[in-house]
């Protein structure tokens, strides 16, 4: 009898799993050139940052999807539900799960919401399916999801070259963040569209950051942000400026737009002052969160 309970009570708790999908901020993002296959060649440091998604995965027949979110497919363009279909075909298992998906990372924001839930659900699913594959084998799953996927999988701070799909972990400390979203989308592939060849760098500026991260004071890291695609998505965006003028004006030590944008991060002090800075750019119409960077994993399990 008590050998039942525990055998049951076991099978119930991998039934049904809740994870929390964290956003990142690119703390540099430097476009190197176009390659031959029409790609850009990048360098960047990825930092996760507590703003999550929440994920609950349930084993069901089939594979569906809950949950509604203003500019967010609910069909199989939802990056979540394409990650259980890819996972699937590749493990060869025939095994549905019900994903529902509770969005708080504001939607194509340069944030990376879309990539972070489609690591959730290969980290979930992995255990929910027992297919107990390591990180290494789910990378080539996550890399036909989208060049971000693999840097979800980890987390914590990371070095990402190549489309940004080859992933070093960096060394981090946790860093005090405010995020500022203008509550407009932009397209990913549109702000890459506008990049000319003079806005190409070397990855000398990943370098800075780099060398700097290890003591990681706040006022370096700041000093050495850079994001190539910021001037062209200013011109196009001017809010995305004024963003950042309002976070150095209320005190951030360096503000930056995050990927391909709109949101931009402000670096703080600490956690208290960045949730001073938050305060003080009450706006009705932005967004705002102080957040902290996550040394650890992208993806936790939280029940
Ligand atoms: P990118 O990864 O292209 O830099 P992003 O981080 O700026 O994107 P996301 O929030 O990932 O932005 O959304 C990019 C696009 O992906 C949106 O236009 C949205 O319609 C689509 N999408 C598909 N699935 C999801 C999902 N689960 N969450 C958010 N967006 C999704």
């Amino acid at each position: 009898m008590v050998a039942f309970r525990a055998l049951s009570k076991g099978i119930g708790r991998a039934r049904r799993l809740v994870l929390n999908a964290s956003a990142k901020v690119n703390l540099v993002l430097e476009v190197l050139g176009k390659r031959d296959d029409g790609y850009h060649e990048l360098v960047t440091v990825m930092q996760a940052v507590d703003l999550s998604d929440r994920l609950t995965l349930e084993d069901a027949e089939d594979l569906e999807l809950d949950g509604r979110a203003a500019g967010v497919p609910t069909d199989d363009r939802n990056l979540a539900l394409r990650a259980a279909r890819a996972l699937r075909e590749a493990a060869g298992v025939d095994r549905g799960a019900r994903i529902t998906l509770d969005k708080r990372i504001p939607v194509a924001a340069g944030l990376g919401g879309g990539s972070a839930d489609a690591a959730a659900v290969l980290l979930g699913l992995n255990r929910l399916w027992r297919l107990r594959w390591p990180v290494a084998r789910l990378d080539t799953v996550a890399t036909g999801l989208g060049m971000d996927v693999p840097f979800f999988l980890r987390g914590g701070t990371a070095l990402a070259t190549g489309r940004g799909e080859r992933i070093e972990p960096l060394r981090g400390r946790s860093l005090g963040l405010v995020l500022v979203n203008p509550r407009f989308a932009v397209s990913t592939a549109q702000m890459y569209a506008r990049l000319t060849p003079e806005m190409y760098t070397d990855g000398g500026h990943a370098k800075t950051l780099c060398a700097g991260l290890g003591g990681r004071s706040p006022a370096r890291v700041a000093a050495s942000l850079y994001n190539g695609l910021q001037e062209p998505a200013v011109a196009a965006y001017p809010p995305i400026g004024r963003i950042r003028a309002a976070l150095l004006a209320a005190g951030a030590l360096g503000a930056l737009m995050s990927g391909s944008g709109p949101t931009v991060f402000g670096v703080a002090r600490s956690f208290e002052h960045a949730r001073q800075i938050r305060r003080r750019l009450t706006r009705g119409a932005w967004d705002c969160w102080a957040v902290r960077t996550l040394n650890g994993p992208a993806i936790r399990i939280v029940g």
